[in-house]
């Protein structure tokens, strides 16, 4: 940050790039894209371009490492060397030890890892290319390549920047507004809109970082919409969907994790309520009990839908997808 006089903002509101002060840059989802990966997803925001791979849940090793109730999300953000303008030299960087493990925090409170105990879920994401926003995006994407690989999450986790330009607030930073503006605040949030990643650089007033939640939870609301979309597009249950829709009691599943290595050729299951609109607090106070190995809620939710079948639409259904990776076993990366 640096306090040189750049006019960021022009006398119609406009900025460098032509947005508003409360757009995002277009975004675009392509999910799956990897064939070795258990689940995958290519992000492009703006000139960003990210690329998310998720390995596992697999036995954690060394044992000593592994959680017998749980298993443990292993985050690794990294910029490719030909991502930035200058050369980025290869390997960790204490930046991106930090984005790795604050994008870790952030899947915390959302992936169901209780049903995995002794394994590690592998995400990767890796920035092709840079312009502000990348910790952001990776989460964007590496949401999308968690549900593809059939891990079961209670909310999607959409991300967003919001900071400080001209004196102004404005959403989604782009590289010369991060660079040289006055704020910088990406975060993270869920459906039930609980914040999972909150990081701050520059100075902002407490009333300005109330205005900026405010900016940056729309934003965010924007991009779970986009999230929700790519997910309806490919796995979702409207016309012209190809992939088969069914319920499948997690204990398949879980059965499956007890085995020394996971079985990719067995059917694996994507189950979640987070194409529903309806909160999982809600779904606590509506008195549904949620089994830790049984996905009984689930399926309850799935019946519901079936006796209500002309109310759903694309915004209420609720989704359980068996999706046969054929792949075979995948291997580290
Ligand atoms: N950047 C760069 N080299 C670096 C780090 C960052 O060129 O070593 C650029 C890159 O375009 C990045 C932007 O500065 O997206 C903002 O970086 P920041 O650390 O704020 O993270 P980000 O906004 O990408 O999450």
């Amino acid at each position: 940050m640096n306090n040189e006089p750049t006019k960021f903002i022009d006398e119609n509101g406009l900025r460098v790039d032509g947005r508003r002060t409360d757009e995002i840059r277009p975004m675009k989802v392509d999910i799956g894209v990897l064939s070795r990966a258990d689940g995958s997803c290519y992000l492009e925001w703006g000139n960003n371009k990210i690329i998310s791979a998720v390995y596992g849940p697999r036995e954690l090793h060394p044992r000593r490492m592994q959680r017998p109730d749980a298993a443990v999300i292993r985050y690794k953000y990294n910029m490719a060397s030909f991502s930035v303008e200058d050369r980025q030299r290869p390997g960790p960087s204490r930046r991106s030890s930090e984005i790795s493990k604050v994008s870790s925090e952030a899947f915390e409170p959302v992936v169901m890892t209780q049903f995995y105990p002794n394994t590690v879920i592998d995400v990767f994401s890796e920035v092709l290319e840079a312009d502000a926003g990348t910790r952001t995006a990776a989460i964007n994407a590496a949401t999308l390549a968690l549900i593809d690989a059939g891990i079961p999450l209670k909310s999607l986790v959409s991300a967003c920047a919001v900071g400080k330009v001209d004196g102004q607030l404005v959403l989604d930073l782009n590289k010369k507004e991060d660079n040289e503006g006055e704020a910088d605040l990406p975060v993270a949030i869920t459906q039930d809109g609980e914040i999972t990643l909150l990081q701050m650089d520059g100075h902002l007033t407490e009333d300005e970082i109330k205005q900026a939640m405010e900016l940056v939870k729309n934003g965010c609301q924007q991009i779970q919409q986009i999230q929700r979309e790519a997910l309806l597009k490919k796995f979702g249950q409207y016309e012209g969907a190809d992939t088969e829709i069914q319920s499948v009691p997690l204990t398949e599943t879980s059965s499956k994790q007890e085995t020394e290595s996971v079985d990719t050729e067995s059917s694996e299951l994507i189950s979640s309520n987070i194409l529903s609109d309806e909160s999982s607090e809600n779904q606590e106070e509506s008195g549904e009990e949620q089994e830790p190995d049984t996905l009984d809620i689930l399926e309850d939710e799935t019946e519901q839908s079936e006796d209500n079948e002309d109310d759903s639409d694309e915004e209420d259904f609720f989704v359980e997808i068996v999706r046969n990776n054929t792949e075979g076993e995948s291997d580290d990366q």
